[in-house]
């Protein structure tokens, strides 16, 4: 599995000088099986934050065939949707899937109260090529070959899941948006190391966690709906993670400020990293 972050950033794209190593859009994931055909390239994708946009470009404008998940529908996960050029093509074939907010609403419909008229020129549905929109399913599906496991985490303001996500030889748990603390302080006071986040993150290759605050800000900012970076390497060190990316760096915290982050945990058990934008790892 090749795993492409298109954008790390969490809350609002954090662009300038001092931000071009971690990159400023907001979050996305891309997904690639290796040996997918001749032109290999990512067919699941991980939320529509404003780095979705940079997908287009590593797929040489070739239309967008696969499948594309969302976490939660906060902006910083679904801004990307329109400007996703690959995915507004006439040779577009897009699955979207989003988790129910309740029992009566569809997927286009909630999706389209961001994404519609005076808030956005189009909907959902004017997306040029082949879109469907459907909900998240509970317990394990099928997406593009990868086998995903969705769990819903708390975090603030509409339901929120994280996925686990296994093409057979290696996986990794994805948990950009995490309020850990909604359920406890924990054993170290800055939050639960709950059922849901465990099984996510039980043995995987890579934890890519929300790391948006340091263990010292939960107090204050906790109630934000976020984790603490410490809080990240914490539960990939009870899971048996392998390797934990911090993801979803607050938009004040700068190229130095987030090595100041990593820099945390040199002495952690598993390899310790600050996802970057337009880096791809082998898993
Ligand atoms: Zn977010
Ligand atoms: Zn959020």
């Amino acid at each position: 599995m090749r795993v492409q972050f298109c954008g790390v950033r969490g809350s609002t794209p954090a662009p300038g000088p001092d931000f071009v190593r971690y990159g400023g859009h907001t979050s996305c994931v891309a997904l690639a099986r290796d040996g997918d055909g001749a032109v290999p390239g990512p067919t699941l994708v991980l939320d529509a934050g404003t780095g979705l946009r940079r997908l287009t470009e590593h797929l040489g404008r070739r239309p967008f065939r696969g499948t594309l998940l969302l976490t939660h529908l906060h902006w910083d996960h679904v801004q990307g949707l329109p400007f996703f050029g690959s995915g507004d093509h006439e040779g577009a074939k897009v699955r979207l899937l989003l988790p129910a907010e309740d029992e009566h609403t569809d997927a286009e419909t909630l999706l389209a109260r961001m994404m519609s008229p005076p808030f956005f020129p189009i909907g959902p549905h004017q997306l040029r090529g082949d879109w469907q929109f459907g909900l998240v399913p509970g317990g394990t599906f099928d997406a593009e070959g990868f086998t995903v496991l969705a769990k819903e985490v708390p975090h603030k303001g509409g339901r929120t899941v994280g996925f686990r996500v296994s093409d057979g030889h290696s996986s990794l748990a994805y948990i950009p948006d995490h309020c850990p603390t909604a359920l406890g302080g924990g054993p170290e006071g800055i939050g639960e190391y709950h059922e849901a986040a465990l099984e996510l993150a039980r043995d995987v290759d890579l934890l890519i966690h929300d790391a948006h605050l340091r263990a010292e800000e939960v107090a204050a900012e906790g109630f934000f709906g976020h984790a603490a970076a410490e809080y990240a390497v914490g539960l990939g060190a009870l899971a048996g993670a392998r390797r934990v990316a911090l993801f979803h760096h607050r938009p004040e915290r700068d190229d130095r400020e987030v090595d100041r982050t990593v820099c945390r945990f040199v002495e952690s058990p598993m390899p310790v990293i600050g996802a970057a934008e337009e880096t791809t790892l082998a898993l």
